[in-house]
């Protein structure tokens, strides 16, 4: 659990090969449809399946299985990409790295004795470059964009994709054409723009930003790598997944409490766990997975609550979570299906909650969260009070990314 002091991301060092035998494969398959189950080869980029639904890469877990063990990942790699068998490029020359994941898990000891819960463990995503977990997603993403020789890649966001996307995409030499709203963060505004990418500002919520880019008259020359119309930024997801269970010895936690909003991370986490699972790395047990929400913008939460297998839209949305603020999410009925699979449950936070939630994480544990990370402290008390988490559960909150792009809209705590 504790991050190593030294670590340096140089691509001129051969990793040591760390399959068993010695042999370097690539165990990437094929895209499989979410829905109807349609196969598509990953020769093409591709984003959707003809009829509409996310596409999700799918590995030899078969073969890895003879060749992987637990403790054969790539010690030394201290990113995602320790766990390259099991995502889409082994090749270190093809991939894009600025050195994202392998976050630590910090232990919230007087949390857990304020809620009175056995053990209170807070993944602190903010050590991501670019400050957030966004950073695993691009990293995927972009490296598969550069193999396939992609030049333009285009993005509506809300804000921490923005400024990962404009990262990857500087060092990949890549064109990003991104849109957002007007009331961005001016801090990730100015990463954006300080990377160079071709920046549109759009009155209105992040589904008004990918409305204005799909109409775009460039649009059909650009690369579409919105959440879940492109297969691989849930594939770097996936490894807060790996870690989680590899931090935790790969006994997975009876509690996730996630900020959702296009629910890419919780998706991609329960995609993981099965895949660990099929390769023997964890048992069946699964963490009762739980879905935060602001008030001020929760469809799932609401689709949940009403037992619905798709969300509806959230007119005039609002929230100073900024990366939960998504009135509608393609992903919307893999999200529910996960929150129901696992026994889990999904609950909505008042703004007031969230600033008092950002003040208690900050002042017992070190970590200065986002107010999307402070908001499942937030739904936590609320879960305490409704018994849903009980006192022995063992529970991991995701702080998804730093206070310090929010600066401005903090300011009431100044
Ligand atoms: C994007 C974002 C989220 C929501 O993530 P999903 O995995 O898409 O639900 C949460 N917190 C922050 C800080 C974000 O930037």
């Amino acid at each position: 659990m504790i991050r190593p002091l030294l670590f340096i991301v140089d691509k001129s060092i051969k990793v040591d090969y760390y399959l068993k035998n010695d042999m370097r494969e690539n165990f990437f398959k094929n895209l499989k449809c979410t829905l109807c189950g349609a196969s598509y080869s990953p020769e093409k980029p591709h984003n959707l399946c003809q009829c509409g639904a996310p596409l999700f890469a799918r590995y030899e877990i078969g073969e890895l299985k003879k060749k992987l063990e637990r403790n054969s990942f790539d010690k030394k790699n201290l990113s995602i990409w320790r766990y390259k068998e099991l995502l889409p490029l082994q090749d270190e020359k093809e991939i894009v790295s600025l050195g994202e994941g392998f976050t630590p898990l910090i232990q919230a000891n007087d949390l857990a004795e304020e809620l009175k819960i056995k053990k209170l463990l807070i993944k602190d995503e903010s050590q991501n470059p670019t400050s957030s977990f966004k950073a695993r997603g691009m990293s995927a993403a972009v490296s598969m964009a550069k193999k396939y020789g992609i030049k333009d890649i285009c993005l509506p966001s809300a804000g921490n994709a923005a400024s990962a996307l404009s990262a990857y995409c500087a060092e990949a030499k890549i064109a990003a054409h991104i849109f957002v709203p007007e009331k961005i963060e001016p801090e990730i505004l100015l990463e954006c723009r300080v990377f160079g990418s071709d920046i549109r500002k759009v009155k209105g919520a992040i589904s008004d930003c990918a409305n204005a880019m799909q109409n775009d008259r460039n649009y059909k020359n650009w690369f579409d790598l919105s959440t879940l119309k492109e297969p691989y930024r849930i594939e770097g997801k996936k490894t807060m997944g790996y870690e989680l269970a590899e931090q935790l010895n790969w006994k997975l936690p009876d509690v996730i409490i996630y900020p959702t909003g296009g629910g890419t991370g919780l998706i991609g986490m329960w995609k993981g766990f099965d895949e660990l699972e099929k390769l023997g790395f964890i048992d069946k047990k699964r963490p009762r997975m739980i879905s935060v929400q602001s008030e001020g913008c929760a469809p799932i939460v609401k689709a949940f609550q009403q037992g619905k297998e798709i969300s509806e839209f959230w007119e005039n949305s609002k929230t100073i979570a900024s990366g939960i603020n998504v009135p509608k999410a393609l992903g919307d009925f893999l999200i529910l299906k996960v929150l129901r699979e696992s026994k889990g449950s999904a609950v909505s936070v008042k703004e007031e909650e969230i600033l008092k939630s950002i003040k208690d994480i900050s002042q017992s544990t070190g970590i200065f969260p986002c107010p999307e990370g402070a908001a499942t402290l937030a739904g936590l008390k609320k879960l305490k009070q409704k018994g849903l988490v009980r006192e022995d559960d063992l529970v991991v909150l995701f702080n998804t990314a730093s206070g310090l792009k929010y600066v401005n809209t903090l300011k009431p705590l100044l």
